[in-house]
């Protein structure tokens, strides 16, 4: 166990069973200057990946009379779980930011974070509660299943971003105990977004029962399930490789790239990659 730049613990437990480096399992580097959102990722994808599962459903912007009830786009409708969201922020005001003006007000300025976290979206793995992070220390993108396409700008402009202009020191993917990303992987989705977005983990999945004999008893199928977690967290590293200016970073030395795991029913980070 060790301490990390603003006093975080993290378990270094080496969970073992997949490549050891981040560079494992890379074969090419990705040309990201030509993109293509079809076929031409940079990574090794299975057969079922390449074939998207449905066309994304057509959007006609239309809105119901229902939700043009209050200004602007939004419902405007008043809302218990608004109100709470704003009586937490009275209380963060009164506890936290007023308490450490010189803090907040240097924040107000510019930002100087040290680590880019990818990670899920799950509410439960809130990365600044989890971390015991200060405010301003991580740079924050999460997604469903923490996965990193190459064909995603959002996700490219925050690692670009990241890495270009914020300097940050260390790039995190971090993956979680009952992830319902991964338990997707088995379920025959009629989602057409979630199944599209899918795509880029189903590697993690056919790694794993490639390497494993077909789970049989519960507990078998938990481990399964906790193997392919971890493996996903491997696999979206290495996609996270294969963005040139990445691999460039890392080769000179300016930022390491990393996997975490976070458990839900311990609470405890451990290191993955
Ligand atoms: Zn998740």
């Amino acid at each position: 166990m060790r301490s990390n730049a603003f006093g975080v613990r993290i378990i270094l437990s080496d969970i073992s069973g997949g490549p050891a480096g981040v560079s494992a399992g890379i074969t090419e580097t990705a040309d990201l200057s030509a993109p293509s959102l079809t076929d031409s990722l940079p990574f090794t994808r299975s057969k079922e990946a390449k074939t998207p599962v449905t066309k994304p459903p057509k959007t006609t912007g239309s809105v119901t009379k229902d939700t043009m009830s209050g200004s602007g786009s939004g419902t405007g409708a008043k809302s218990p779980l608004i109100d709470q969201l704003l009586q937490g922020n009275r209380e963060f005001t009164e506890n936290d930011f007023n308490k450490d003006p010189e803090r907040y007000q240097m924040l107000a300025q510019a930002q100087s974070p040290g680590v880019l976290w990818i990670g899920c979206s799950d509410s439960r793995a809130d990365p600044e509660r989890i971390t015991s992070a200060p405010p301003g220390e991580l740079f924050v993108t999460r997604n469903v299943g923490n996965i990193v396409p190459a064909h995603d700008w959002s996700l490219s402009a925050v690692v670009e971003y990241s890495i270009s202009h914020l300097k940050v020191q260390e790039i995190v993917v971090v993956g979680h105990s009952d992830c319902g990303a991964v338990k997707a992987l088995d379920k025959d989705l009629q989602d057409p977004y979630i199944a599209l977005w899918l795509n880029d983990a189903r590697e993690a999945k056919a790694r794993v029962d490639a390497r494993i004999s077909p789970p049989k008893t519960s507990e078998e199928i938990k481990e399964r399930t906790h193997q392919i977690e971890l493996e996903n967290i491997r696999l979206q590293v290495e996609h996270l490789m294969t963005y040139p200016f990445v691999r460039q970073a890392v080769d000179e030395g300016r930022i390491g790239v990393h996997g975490l795991y976070y458990d839900l029913k311990t609470g405890s980070l451990s290191q993955v990659v």
